[in-house]
């Protein structure tokens, strides 16, 4: 029984950290004419309204990007090279915002970026969440260039069917494995799904998000400890919008599994700004490191 709903999360300083990553990765894949593809195993609904009464109930957003774009309306978010690579990101939401007070979930945020020929596979399990995100898919496929496939299934086991990629799917491509956590087995399937996909697809870029929660720091720290090894090329950035607190979330991961080329140096200039604008009284802080820098074949 699935109880998570991103809905009540969305457009927090997670949502941005993550969200922001995975439009770099979408512009780095750009830069080669060659179509892509991309694998969401955890797609979400794919739009979120910022005034419901889920949204509402929590505030999550004020404090994350409805406070984000009070400050760069006010042009409080001054132009520095982190900046510059944070405004594609800032246009699209303040568009959806404007429009229609929504914020963009993984799905939306790759198919605004993606071309023609690119080609997102997103895969959601929940049995509501899944008819939202049907409905939303049409709505990104008549105002974006790539192709969208929806499936209703378990993430963790489609996506190690699906990889390598086989055609018409591109052969280079993405990941995003971004589950809710909320059972004890999400860990253990994550560092299971991640070594069996990179076995079998091993140039492509795979990202892990994960939670930053006092109490569940074990888990954690296992889950990395199995996957960031020798042989496997990672980046592993996080965002703390404040101290380790007893409760709750205070910050976020992203592990990813073959980098494109200078992310990490991008994560190092964006990441002191998201610190600033999202850092709760001061206290927020960042880290990035990375096994290798050099340019790769995705
Ligand atoms: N990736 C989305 C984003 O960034 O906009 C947010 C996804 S949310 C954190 C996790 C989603 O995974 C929820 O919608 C939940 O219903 C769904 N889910 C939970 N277990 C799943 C599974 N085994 N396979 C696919 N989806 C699952």
């Amino acid at each position: 029984m699935l109880s998570y709903r991103h809905g009540f999360h969305a457009g927090n300083h997670a949502d941005i950290f993550k969200h922001l990553t995975l439009m770099l990765i979408t512009q780095s894949l750009c830069k080669k004419e060659k179509p892509f593809c991309y694998f969401d195993t955890h797609a979400g609904a794919a739009l979120y309204s910022l005034d419901d009464e889920w949204a509402l109930q929590t505030g999550e957003a004020d404090k994350g990007i409805k406070k984000m774009l009070e400050l760069s309306a006010g042009d409080k978010i001054q132009t520095t090279a982190g900046n510059e690579l944070i405004l594609p990101y800032i246009s699209y939401c303040k568009k959806l915002y404007d429009e229609a007070v929504q914020y963009p979930g993984s799905p939306a945020i790759v198919s605004h970026f993606a071309r023609r020929g690119d080609q997102l596979v997103l895969m959601e399990l929940h049995n509501t969440e899944i008819e939202r995100l049907r409905a939303n898919a049409e709505i990104l496929k008549k105002e974006n260039a790539a192709d969208i496939h929806v499936h209703h299934r378990n993430g963790f086991e489609g996506l190690i069917s699906m990889t390598p990629p086989k055609p018409p799917l591109p052969a280079r491509g993405f990941v995003l494995i971004d589950p809710s956590y909320e059972t004890d087995s999400d860990y253990n399937d994550v560092a299971e799904t991640v070594l069996a996909v990179n076995k079998k697809w091993s140039t492509g870029i795979i990202c892990i998000w994960y939670p930053l929660i006092q109490n569940r720091s074990a888990e954690i720290e296992k889950l990395k400890a199995s996957v960031i090894y020798r042989d496997i090329k990672t980046l592993n950035a996080e965002l703390c919008v404040s101290k380790p607190k007893e409760r709750g979330l205070y910050g976020s991961g992203m592990l990813i599994i073959n980098p494109p080329w200078q992310l990490s140096d991008k994560l190092r200039q964006i990441l002191p700004q998201l610190v600033q604008i999202l850092g709760e009284q001061g206290e927020g802080s960042f880290s990035v490191e990375a096994t290798e820098d050099e340019p790769s074949s995705n």
